[in-house]
């Protein structure tokens, strides 16, 4: 069962592995989720290059396809994920938002990793009171720019 406290992931009670990454930048109040694939089948590809200060990009949490989870940064830190965006007429998503990476190309959604997105998702919105949880399709703009987590992402399993 997933918790969070100061900001900080916990799976019964432990808190789940930090990789830290550099690529970061101001303090935020979550209001969102946004869920994203990596593009890769390589969770360790994954977190090397979300952690690389060459990429200039990251995500709060990388969700591989067995469920293990990482986290890399607080969820009280500005991630770069969502890139140019837009949500409910806002603006730049990354300033109030929470950016799950999930390991692979969006074409299978393993029972593990959707297991973890729910469970994840669920323990985040009883932490911050969120208001919603996107795609970053949904809110990438301009409409089109990006794909991710696609069609076969399953809502109906992670989101109640
Ligand atoms: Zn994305």
């Amino acid at each position: 069962m997933y918790s969070v406290k100061n900001h900080w992931l916990y799976l019964n009670g432990k808190r789940v592995t930090h990789r830290p990454s550099p690529n970061h930048g101001g303090v935020i109040t979550p209001r969102i989720i946004v869920i994203h694939y990596t593009g890769d089948n390589s969770l360790s590809g994954a977190l090397s290059w979300l952690c690389s200060p060459k990429a200039g990009v990251s995500a709060h949490l990388v969700i591989g396809k067995d469920g293990t989870v990482y986290q890399l940064l607080p969820f009280n830190l500005r991630g770069w994920h969502a890139g140019v965006s837009s949500y409910d007429g806002e603006s730049g998503v990354n300033n109030f938002s929470i950016g799950i990476e999930n390991v692979g190309r969006g074409d299978a959604w393993p029972a593990s990793q959707v297991e973890a997105n729910r469970a994840i998702i669920e323990a985040l919105f009883a932490a911050y009171g969120l208001e919603d949880v996107v795609g970053h399709e949904d809110v990438a703009t301009p409409p089109g720019r990006k794909a991710d987590p696609g069609p076969r992402y399953p809502w109906d399993r992670v989101a109640t």
